[in-house]
């Protein structure tokens, strides 16, 4: 039996960092081992994410012999490649992460992308927990399958040992240089001020222990006010998506409340507020159960926090990144519409009032934001003078090309992470406008920059 406290949801955690650091296999580790030693237990992938049941986390901790008390009922762990969930896990500008872990790989040190991972988790203020990854590469490392940290340690030869601080100081050195402090876990007495840095190896599972009751802990001691679970349906749309057989559907992230099959909602969509029922709340069936693989398993109703997949009519323009919302019974239709459509006007604010500057387009309301955020605290300054969601098309070079007459250099379009149609890019090409794009922020500004500055030379 569970002693999970009734009035507390599972935190939501994201996994971060650099291509190649190991984040999915991690992932899969943790999974994969439960699986194998057929406890899986309920864990269960969802759409995007990963569900722990906290009789899990138990089980896989219980080396430790912390004698933790689990008051979560488990850890939702959203695990979608690239920034775009993250980004996307947000409800009028305010992060609905509650933590994450940011992957390092001990070869390699701090990345481009763990940087750009770092600033976004400084920016929108969520904690997080760095796993340097992929120890069991170190010369002569001794591996002992899903072992907590201080007990492989032991066992490590000193050479090995030796290897193994002069690359942890090394992260902290260049955790130092972005102004961060950081420390082995078990050396760690200020969690918070200071970040903690746990040694886990994806591969043999070792560090793994430490890393799950740690997140847990730490989330159920220093969160309780936000991971108070409410009644009230706080629901953010993390990706939309055509499904063979079920049309297109929307991905969400249930923070709070409850999801019902013939709910009627509202969605932020490009063209306007989406009015639907829910026809389907799926997600796929549980690991174990091989023999359905690839279809999804409907739900009467589910209880926050989960990762579903919802199938209703008119999604086709629904925005990833902004809210979906329940219709109550006594509630104001219109005022409903009004509300959804807050999120992307929010953002469209952004844009600079003087009508000088270039235009940003991204794949996602959370994209976006995240980008006019990096453009603002650059240090270039780059102003904005409109915006897109979705693949870059003829409309968008009409609406970049009025630059043309009031500020050349801005006659460009910064795409993040969309496709650029081939009548948008002849269209560019005849009518001078720039295209630059990019699947990271810091890479498509850099090729921004050096254009702007190429042209003051
Ligand atoms: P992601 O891009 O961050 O999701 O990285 P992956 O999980 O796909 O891992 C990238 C590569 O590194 C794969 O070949 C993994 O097998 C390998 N890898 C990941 N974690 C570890 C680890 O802890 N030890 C070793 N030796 N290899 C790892
Ligand atoms: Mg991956």
């Amino acid at each position: 039996a569970e002693e999970v406290e009734e009035s507390l949801r599972s935190p939501i955690c994201c996994i971060m960092g650099h291509v190649d650091s190991g984040k999915t296999k991690l992932l899969d580790c943790i999974r994969g081992t439960n699986v194998q030693e057929g406890e899986a237990g309920g864990i269960t992938q969802q759409i995007g994410a990963t569900y722990f049941p906290a009789g899990n986390i138990r089980e896989r901790t219980k080396e430790l012999n912390a004698d933790a008390k689990l008051k979560v009922p488990g850890l939702l762990v959203i695990d979608t490649p690239g920034h775009e969930p993250f980004t996307n896990l947000r409800s009028r500008g305010s992060n609905l992460c509650d933590l994450a872990i940011l992957v390092v790989d001990i070869m390699r040190g701090l990345e481009p992308q763990t940087l750009e991972s770092l600033n976004l988790l400084r920016r929108r203020n969520v904690k997080f927990i760095v796993a340097l990854n992929k120890v069991d590469r170190l010369y002569g490392w001794k591996k002992s399958k899903n072992a907590p940290l201080m007990k492989t340690m032991k066992q490590q030869l000193g050479y090995v040992v030796d290897e193994f601080n002069k690359r942890v100081e090394q992260v902290k050195t260049q955790f130092q240089e972005q102004g961060l402090n950081s420390m082995l876990n078990y050396e760690n007495r200020e969690m918070g001020e200071t970040i903690s840095i746990i040694p886990t190896s994806a591969i043999s599972g070792e560090g793994i222990p430490d890393l799950l009751l740690l997140l847990v802990q730490w989330a159920q001691k220093t969160m309780v006010e936000k991971l108070t679970y409410v009644d009230k349906v706080q629901c953010t749309v993390l990706e939309v998506k055509v499904i063979e057989g079920h049309g297109i559907t929307v991905d969400v992230v249930l923070v709070n409340g409850v999801l019902r099959e013939g709910d009627q909602i509202v969605v932020c969509g490009s063209q306007g507020p989406i009015v639907t029922t829910i026809r389907s709340l799926l997600t796929p069936y549980p690991m174990n159960e091989t023999r359905v693989k690839g279809t999804y398993m409907a739900h009467r109703e589910v209880k926050a926090a989960q990762c579903i997949k919802i199938a209703a009519q008119g999604l086709e323009h629904a925005i990833a990144g902004t809210a979906l919302h329940v219709i109550g019974p006594n509630e104001d239709m219109e005022e409903a519409k009004k509300n959804v459509m807050e999120d992307i006007e929010s953002v469209m604010k952004r844009i600079d009032k003087s009508g000088e500057g270039v235009y940003v387009q991204a794949s996602t309301l959370g994209s976006l934001e995240a980008l006019l955020e990096f453009l603002k605290s650059s240090d270039v300054k780059v102003p904005v003078s409109g915006i897109g969601i979705g693949p870059v098309h003829k409309k968008d070079i009409m609406k970049a090309g009025i630059m043309l007459e009031k500020k050349e250099e801005f006659a460009t379009i910064l795409a993040f992470d969309v496709k650029i149609t081939a009548e948008a890019r002849e269209l560019a090409d005849k009518k001078g406008v720039k295209i630059f794009c990019d699947d990271t922020i810091y890479r498509l500004f850099n090729k921004f920059k050096s254009y702007i500055e190429g042209i003051k030379e």
